[in-house]
């Protein structure tokens, strides 16, 4: 696995780890070295192919001029032949001769020897012939040309041809001058040819009047051993000779300068280019010959000569290498780092593929061990045709196998009923509408997502007893998302189950038995924050307030508002009061309900504290509306006479009371009339016992007719009766009293004719009690009696 061994190299021999910046500076260094070679080797070509070209050049104008001195030699030389074989030469003659030799010679001339005595002659033939004034002159030491000094001999300029249309030396005395006498000297030879030291030439254009004379002796056929006749002569300047046709200053390559070898000390510079020479190390030196002279022909290249053939190679080479190499070494930087880059992001991914390999491996052995300390829950594997692959510690405990016995042999169905795995594939069938497969039931509803509800069914224990599990199957993918098994969970729901049934049967239990009780059974709750509800609510409470149990025991708000409004603050009292002192609660009220009406309902339930806050109340509710008419029908018994039907004297103590207390509270006035029927033994003696019941219905129904709602009408026993007064004094009393009074006496009883009885009035006195007031309306009545009866008493003191 090591990368350091089988590490490959780069190009098979530089090291990966080599930096990619230094393979690529090794490169440019190397580029740049191989490309000074290639612009040193091709600097040193073109160098070569300098040199060749301007000896080339040197040597070719070397050869023109050299050409051009030997013409020169050969035409003055024609001249000579010419003066020689001719007897005498006329001027036409040596014109006609002279002219077609004028290339690049300024001039030709003839000088004849003339001795002084003829000199004369000779000047006056000369003015004839030449048809001009015509002296033999010399030059002055000024450079004036003037009439000569009389010498032995003179070769005076005759005839001449000229380039130049200024005016010609003639009668120029060639020795009268030392150079030009010194030239002809040398060449007064036959067949010799002089040439002269450089000097200013005469009768030639300034730009040209440095030259030199060439002269060849003319002797005469018959006496050559005597003096020349006459001296031939080429005026040659040397710009001319050099430059004439070739090119100018500025295109000319080459730069030429002619040196006067023959000169002793310094040599005289005959001709010089006017361009300029290139700063160069070539250069030419050849000697040219024109006729006993020798000189120096230097050539230099010229500047036109170096910008002509400047070469780019050298800049091109090192351009392109310098480039080349920049490339080569881009190339490889970038070889390098895409290299090193990859093989980077394969240790990383190498590294990183070992990270999770090892929280691969760590999951896998958390989930084992998961799996094995799952102890109360079956977690069973299988791959898709069902086969189990994995069986935990809580499968084995669960369904008595081991984990050996079951891995690859037995499949999921075979640890289930095989009954109910039956009647389930039959179901799922009809479901499905197509046939499903017992071994299909167990995974038909399997769920990819792990959501589905868990189904229960019976297992089938190693020792074939049953149990009963929830199982949920789900669907195991692998990392593309494809199913490769299920996994099934299963707990053992049989305990549960069983408690599930008490709990049920104990549920069905108590509905029963509270559908039998008259009334409902309920659990009340009263929550800190106000909230209340029927946690449970029997089916008896549907009739007590006409509600749906199930929304009680939502909330319990709505059976408030079905309490009477003068019940409920009373109910929602006790409740509190209940729930603060944890004391039963007992409560009779009334509910009006959209159906049944005002009913009476009693309620008793028993208040306990809920650890989290708050209070639960256990009780039950009932119907008591028929008892409570029973109740109140037995209570009008209880206070009522039976013979008159009015108040009887239990009733008239209990509001005497109530009114007392009243009175005394609201600081009201009170009143009690009080009478008894005059002589009614006698009635009873006279007409029968049945006569006196009539006598004293009849008079009740009298009184009654006359008194306010307000006033009690009692009988307090016999025919002794009590009327009470709530809000009136005595005086208002004493005014009733003698209406009742004139009610009574002024209307015969049928039978019996008129019945009296005898008044006695008391008003209520702040601070009396009820037998002090009773006391004194009694005693009205006896002074009533006394006074003669038939009468209303005044109120005693
Ligand atoms: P006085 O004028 O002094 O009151 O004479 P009186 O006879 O009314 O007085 P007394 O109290 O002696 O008699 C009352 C009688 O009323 C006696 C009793 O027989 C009669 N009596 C009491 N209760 C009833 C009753 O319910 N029915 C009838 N018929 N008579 C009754
Ligand atoms: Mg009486
Ligand atoms: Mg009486």
């Amino acid at each position: 696995m090591s990368m350091q061994v089988s590490r490959p190299k780069m190009l098979g021999f530089i090291s990966e780890e080599v930096s990619a910046w230094l393979v690529a500076l090794v490169a440019l260094l190397a580029g740049g070295l191989l490309t000074a070679l290639l612009a040193l080797a091709a600097q040193n070509l073109s160098q070569q192919q300098l040199r060749q070209r301007f000896e080339l050049l040197a040597s070719e104008r070397y050869s023109r001029i050299e050409e051009r001195f030997d013409e020169q030699v050969q035409r003055l030389d024609s001249l000579r032949r010419f003066f020689v074989f001719a007897v005498e030469v006329t001027r036409p003659e040596f014109d006609g001769f002279a002219r077609p030799l004028l290339q690049r010679t300024q001039a030709y001339s003839w000088a004849p020897r003339v001795v002084d005595a003829e000199r004369s002659a000779f000047e006056q033939q000369a003015r004839k012939v030449l048809g001009r004034d015509f002296s033999i002159r010399e030059q002055s030491s000024a450079g004036v040309l003037q009439v000569s000094r009389s010498r032995a001999l003179y070769y005076p300029v005759f005839y001449t041809q000229a380039m130049s249309d200024q005016v010609q030396p003639f009668g120029l005395d060639l020795l009268s001058q030392t150079a030009r006498q010194a030239t002809l000297a040398r060449a007064a030879v036959p067949g010799a040819m002089a040439v002269s030291d450089p000097l200013s030439l005469l009768g030639v254009d300034a730009a040209y009047a440095r030259g030199v004379l060439m002269v060849a002796p003319v002797f005469s056929e018959q006496k050559p051993e005597a003096e020349p006749k006459g001296y031939v002569m080429a005026v040659l300047s040397l710009r001319q000779l050099m430059a004439d046709g070739l090119p100018g200053a500025s295109q000319d390559n080459l730069v030429v300068r002619i040196l006067d070898l023959s000169s002793p000390a310094e040599h005289e510079v005959l001709f010089q280019s006017d361009n300029q020479a290139a700063d160069s190390s070539l250069s030419a030196s050849h000697l040219l010959q024109l006729a006993d002279r020798h000189y120096q022909l230097d050539i230099r290249p010229s500047v036109a000569f170096m910008q002509a053939n400047r070469t780019s190679v050298v800049a091109a080479v090192a351009f392109l290498g310098g480039l080349l190499s920049l490339l080569l070494s881009a190339l490889l930087y970038s070889l390098f780092g895409q290299r090193q880059r990859a093989l980077t992001l394969v240790e990383q991914r190498t590294a990183e593929l070992r990270i999770s390999e090892q929280s691969l491996r760590d999951t896998h052995n958390q989930l084992h061990s998961v799996l094995e300390a799952a102890t109360q829950v079956a977690i069973i594997a299988t791959n898709l045709r069902g086969v189990i692959s994995t069986f935990n510690a809580g499968a084995e405990r669960m369904l008595g196998y081991s984990s050996a016995e079951v891995l690859e042999r037995l499949t999921l169905e075979d640890l289930v009923l095989p009954q109910e795995l039956h009647e389930r594939a039959h179901l799922l069938s009809l479901r499905y509408g197509r046939e499903i497969s017992a071994a299909q039931a167990m995974l038909a509803e399997t769920s990819q997502e792990g959501g589905s509800e868990p189904g229960e069914w019976t297992l089938l224990r190693k020792d074939g007893s049953h149990l009963v599990a929830n199982m949920l199957v789900t669907a195991v993918l692998d990392e593309h998302g494809l199913w490769v098994g299920h996994l099934a969970i299963c707990i053992d729901v049989t305990e549960r189950k069983r408690v599930h049934e008490a709990l049920a049967a104990r549920d069905q239990l108590l509905e029963k038995l509270s559908a039998e009780v008259p009334g409902g059974i309920y659990q009340f709750r009263l929550n800190p924050d106000g909230s209340s509800c029927f946690s449970y609510a029997s089916e008896g409470l549907r009739d007590i307030y006409e509600f749906d149990p199930a929304l009680l025991r939502e909330d319990a708000t709505a059976v408030f508002e079905r309490i009477h409004p003068d019940d409920l603050a009373r109910v929602q009292l006790t409740i509190r009061y209940s729930a603060d002192h944890l004391t039963p609660w007992r409560e009779e009220y009334r509910v009006q309900l959209p159906v049944a009406g005002l009913r009476w309902v009693r309620g008793e339930a028993t208040p306990e504290p809920i650890p989290e806050g708050g209070t639960l109340w256990h009780g039950y509710l009932t119907d008591i509306s028929d008892l409570k008419r029973v109740e109140e029908e037995l209570r009008a018994l209880s206070v009522t006479d039976s013979l008159t039907g009015i108040h009887n004297r239990r009733y008239f103590q209990e509001r005497l009371k109530a009114e007392l207390e009243r009175a005394q509270r609201d600081m009201q006035d009170l009143a009690v009339i009080m009478l008894d029927i005059d002589h009614f033994k006698r009635i009873n003696d006279q007409y029968g016992h049945a006569v006196g019941d009539h006598v004293l219905q009849s008079l009740c129904q009298r009184i009654n007719h006359r008194l306010r709602r307000t006033d009690v009408f009692c009988r307090l026993g016999g025919e002794e009766f009590m009327v009470l007064c709530p809000g009136s004094n005595a005086d208002q009393a004493h005014s009733l009293a003698l209406e009742l009074w004139q009610g009574v006496r002024n209307v015969p009883v049928d039978g019996v004719g008129r019945v009296t009885a005898s008044f006695g009035v008391a008003g209520w006195r702040p601070g009396e009690g009820a037998d002090a007031l009773l006391l004194r309306a009694d005693s009205g009545v006896y002074a009533a009696k006394q006074a003669g009866r038939d009468r209303v008493e005044q109120e005693l003191p």
